[in-house]
């Protein structure tokens, strides 16, 4: 069993994707091909946003989210104590400090009170993240960013394509960062990111910052940017994939109905708040005797992971902007959560194993 099959995937999605491939080696046309705004258009599309830029990960789509709003040095960024290492790895990055707080006890986003209580004249921005793939709370996240005067991103690594109030992930704050790591809901055969945002402003800025800040002539560059445009093998390989993406979202709703349905009773299984689908980027559970449970079910032929196992304001590489007093829920969360097999391959025998193997432990 995989923890993500993505060779089933491929295997079932060959000739789309092989196709698109094949054209671009054809063409040798591995840089800036059409097959980037071809992809840009459709995904903006299907979020619900005017504009979108390829970038070469998720990363460097929060990168440029950061630089494109002009953000530096003596600024603070507030981002959850909870999430992987990227969301607030970016910060430093721009010379700007982040600023931790903790998470909700049952969504494992970013408490918007705590958020709240975070803000001084210094904050410049909130970078909420949708954890596992569920939207952060972004009535409460949007209406707090303007009464105050920062921006919103959001971090939509882990929830490309599930919805909130019928509004799609990437489509919330001033900009939408999403990720194509071959192990996010929607994955390419290696790095790719793309960011999304309504500000015609902010997206030709963002344009220019991927290929090293020339917005129009070549050779002629008006801001300092990055080398950091989306793989046009990768936006090929994106397109083959992507006629099958909204059934894959359909199909992850099952798979994890069924989890919860065996599991609900041993485990804390995920929780949704109202008016939100999730895209099951991870399907957590919260555990009792969490590295016990994992052992077992690695004796069993079961893998699972831990996202993650120490927050970040607890990574060595933070500890100077470590908050007085911690993220206790954090803390709590990153001792007790354990990601179990979820693809849109996955079978019921595999996920009938899976939930037996859990069972089992806790009899
Ligand atoms: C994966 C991930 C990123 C970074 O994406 P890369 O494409 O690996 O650079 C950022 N934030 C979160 C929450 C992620 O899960």
């Amino acid at each position: 069993m995989d923890f993500i099959d993505l060779k089933k995937q491929y295997q079932a999605y060959k000739s789309d994707i092989d196709t698109r491939m094949q054209s671009v080696i054809d063409r040798a046309g591995f840089i800036n091909g059409p097959e980037v705004a071809e992809l840009e258009e459709a995904l903006a599309d299907y979020v619900g946003m005017p504009y979108a830029v390829g970038c070469a990960s998720g990363t460097d789509a929060l990168l440029l989210a950061l630089l494109a709003l002009g953000i530096g040095p003596g600024d603070e960024v507030i981002v959850p104590a909870f999430s992987f290492i990227a969301t607030a790895e970016v910060i430093p990055s721009v010379g700007a400090r982040p600023v931790f707080v903790d998470i909700d006890e049952r969504t494992y986003t970013m408490d918007v009170q705590k958020a709240a209580d975070a803000i001084t004249d210094k904050t410049r921005a909130m970078i909420a993240v949708d954890l596992y793939g569920q939207c952060a709370d972004y009535q409460a996240l949007s209406t707090l960013a303007k009464a105050r005067g920062i921006y919103l991103i959001e971090d939509a690594a882990q929830s490309f394509g599930a919805e909130q109030n019928g509004v799609k992930a990437c489509a919330f704050g001033d900009i939408g960062c999403t990720s194509f790591f071959p192990a996010k809901p929607l994955g390419c055969f290696g790095d790719g990111g793309m960011v999304f945002t309504s500000r015609e402003d902010l997206y030709k800025v963002m344009k220019a910052l991927r290929v090293h800040g020339a917005s129009g002539d070549k050779y002629a560059h008006e801001y300092i940017g990055l080398n950091s445009r989306l793989d046009t093998l990768q936006a090929a390989i994106l397109l083959g994939k992507w006629p099958h993406f909204a059934g894959e979202v359909d199909l992850r709703q099952e798979k994890a109905a069924y989890y919860t349905g065996r599991l609900a009773n041993f485990v804390t299984v995920p929780y949704l708040a109202p008016g939100n689908r999730s895209v099951y980027g991870q399907y957590s559970i919260r555990v009792q005797r969490r590295d016990e449970l994992q052992s077992f079910l690695q004796q069993r032929g079961i893998p699972t992971a831990i996202h993650y196992p120490i927050p970040m304001h607890r990574q060595k590489a933070f500890l100077s902007y470590a908050p007085q007093g911690g993220c206790p829920v954090a803390e709590a969360v990153a001792q007790e959560i354990i990601s179990l097999p979820m693809h849109p391959f996955l079978t019921e025998d595999e996920q009938n194993r899976v939930c037996e193997g859990i069972e089992a432990f806790y009899k």
